[in-house]
């Protein structure tokens, strides 16, 4: 039997504050080890351009890379980047790193940092907002590309930096999961971003969302998109290339090159392209699918981009029983996990958590962390941040951004998200008014 969910159709869940909330809610991670300065993953690709590889950049362009990494918090990559630069301008340059440096402080507590998640954006609202029989779903559970860039800009106005969970908390050699020191100018705060069902799911199709993620000419991740009229666009019109523009443009938007968690099921492939195996078997394309689909994958990574699994078939898993969870487990090993890469990192579908405010324990849990999973997330939008470290997992609570809870909060029932943003000065007047 195949799981076929739908938006709309949400299940009551256990939130962290153990509140029954509706909502559905999923991204990989690069581990601290892997923060190579030096690689492009944490250098503004723009400065490193394709005639460049044999020689390098200029000394003035690693100059001007230089001030980039230390405007994005990474100084230790910021003197690397000028190490064996003589002349003022690079004596100015490191300076520049020390200041910078001097002014930032560990974070206060980095076991209250707050996660916010969107699912895919909708690009043409005609399209999604036609009356149709999906769009109940598209108007409770996503928000449009417009929506998403005033967020942006007024997250980053208010002092917000991206982090991605690395950053927040890692398994130390006792097996245990540690916070980690951040460390920002003061006024400056932590968020992690994440985004669910990073499929391009078929039912989506013609609704004026983007198709697909696709690696343009420069490396760069973009979307393809096709408007009303059939055209095919290639662009920022969804989360993850919107981001990529943005920090590009201010680098104090990330902190050491993080970006966000992207969640993934499989039942429809993986970021647009039909992968999945078992479901599109026979397929004249599923080979150069798998292969495009990693393409992506590896350079969305490279752009500190970070994989979850939001398991095979968009479970809930509250309810479902330990056997079931178990073949979902290996459907998404077997046909996702190759793809995006190894991920320690688990989204819950629906924010349908395994436990509520007790800690972790029992057959489901284990069967996770024996599936490699250390960072669990659920959903509550009650609170600006919750997190629980036991063993070696990491909990967070997410806050859903979408039209549900921007009709809550215009109701003044609890908001939460005025802590990030005005809501009433980031809704789009082509969201059609609720009843
Ligand atoms: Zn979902």
């Amino acid at each position: 039997m195949k799981p076929r969910p739908r938006l709309g159709a949400a299940a009551a869940v256990m939130t962290a504050s153990g509140l029954v909330l509706s909502g559905c809610v999923p991204p990989p991670y690069i581990p601290p080890s892997q923060y190579d300065p030096t690689s492009i993953g944490s250098a503004p690709q723009s400065l490193v351009s394709p005639g460049q590889d044999v020689e390098g950049p200029t000394e003035a362009e690693r100059i001007e890379m230089a001030a980039k990494l230390a405007a994005g918090y990474d100084y230790a990559a910021a003197r690397k980047t000028l190490a064996g630069i003589e002349g003022p301008a690079a004596q100015d340059a490191r300076a520049g790193v020390d200041t910078a440096e001097a002014r930032a402080v560990v974070w206060e507590d980095s076991s209250r940092i707050p996660h916010l998640f969107v699912h895919s954006l909708i690009v043409d609202p005609r399209r999604a907002f036609d009356g149709d029989s999906r769009q109940q779903g598209y108007l409770d559970y996503m928000l449009t590309l417009g929506e998403f860039k005033k967020m942006v800009a007024e997250l980053h106005r208010r002092g917000f930096v991206l982090v991605n969970p690395a950053d927040i908390a890692a398994v130390g050699a006792n097996g245990k999961m540690n916070y980690r020191d951040i460390r920002l100018p003061r006024g400056k705060k932590p968020l992690v971003l994440s985004q669910d069902d990073v499929n391009y799911y078929e039912y989506m199709q013609g609704d004026g969302f983007a198709t697909r993620l696709v690696v343009d000419e420069g490396g760069k991740v973009k979307n393809e998109y096709e408007d009303a009229a059939g055209k095919k666009h290639i662009g920022a019109y969804d989360m993850a290339p919107v981001i990529d523009e943005y920090v590009e443009k201010h680098p104090d938007f990330s902190y050491r090159g993080a970006k966000g968690v992207l969640a993934l099921t499989g039942y429809n492939g993986a970021l647009g392209y039909r992968t999945s195996k078992s479901e599109y078997a026979g397929s004249k394309t599923l080979a150069t699918d798998i292969e495009s689909a990693t393409k992506v994958a590896t350079a969305l990574k490279e752009n500190g981009w970070v994989f979850a699994s939001h398991s095979w078939g968009h479970l809930n898993m509250t309810e479902s029983s330990a056997k079931r969870i178990k073949h979902d487990l290996e459907l998404w090993d077997a046909e996702v996990r190759p793809i995006l890469g190894d991920t320690d990192q688990f989204i819950f579908p629906f924010g349908a958590d395994i436990s509520g405010v007790p800690q972790y324990s029992g057959t489901k849990y284990e069967m996770l962390r024996n599936d490699g999973f250390d960072f669990f997330y659920g959903v509550d939008s009650t609170t600006p941040a919750w997190m629980q470290t036991g063993g070696r997992y990491l909990r967070q609570a997410r806050i859903n951004v979408d039209g549900l809870q921007f009709a809550k909060e215009r109701r003044g029932d609890r908001p939460v998200l005025k802590n990030f943003f005005d809501v009433k000065k980031v809704i789009d007047p082509r969201r059609p008014k609720p009843k």
